[in-house]
């Protein structure tokens, strides 16, 4: 496409390098933002510098923060015995809008993928090494994708540090809610019955 602008030409390829978004809707946006207000944009410019300039991942658990240890790390209401190993940053966020858990989180920074070349030695398995080591975690729970990459990593953690002086748990699989039984594939029902909990009329 010819652009009447080389600065706009540069600004659609800039944006059409995001996931998901084609050169038409990089120009729809890039159109977009010359119409709005001048401060908007640069607000928006300021924000995406200090997303990639300020923003660190906390030195205790390695989830997103603004400061070496993370709101949830440094909160003392957490309870820093139960530790949920997780694989990114979004799973803590999908955890923490359920509102709960209280512990703290371990975000390992992806799951063992031989197929993708990651091995244990890319994620942050000596972070529970040393959380362990220290001696304050009683249950250590696997929040992992219920998939042969997710439980190869807990198995390996698993096997690593089976003998801490630690419980082992992992979050419990099968029917979503919503879900109609008969449309849930064999292997989350075959979970589901189980991993089947105590029934409980407040739940
Ligand atoms: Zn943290």
């Amino acid at each position: 496409m010819d652009y009447p602008s080389r600065v706009l030409a540069k600004a659609v390829e800039e944006i059409s390098g995001l996931p998901g978004i084609g050169k038409k809707s990089a120009l729809r946006l890039a159109l977009h933002l010359l119409k709005q207000p001048q401060s908007q944009a640069l607000t928006l410019g300021d924000s995406l510098k200090k997303l990639v300039t300020e923003i660190q991942y906390c030195a205790d658990c390695h989830n997103f923060s603004d400061s070496e240890i993370c709101e949830i790390c440094s909160n003392p209401k957490r309870n820093p015995e139960i530790l949920c190993v997780v694989e990114d940053v979004r799973d803590v966020m999908a955890i923490e809008n359920t509102g709960k858990f209280r512990g703290k989180y371990l975000v390992l920074g992806g799951k063992i993928s031989p197929m993708e070349g990651i091995g244990p030695n890319q994620l942050n398995i000596s972070s529970i090494e040393k959380k362990l080591a220290a001696g304050e975690i009683k249950e250590l729970i696997f929040a992992l994708s219920a998939t042969m990459e997710g439980d190869t990593t807990a198995y390996y953690i698993y096997r690593k540090f089976k003998n801490a002086d630690v419980n082992f748990s992992t979050i419990a699989r099968g029917i979503s809610v919503g879900d109609e039984l008969e449309y849930a594939d064999e292997i989350s029902l075959g979970r589901s019955i189980q991993n089947r909990l105590p029934y409980n009329e407040k739940d």
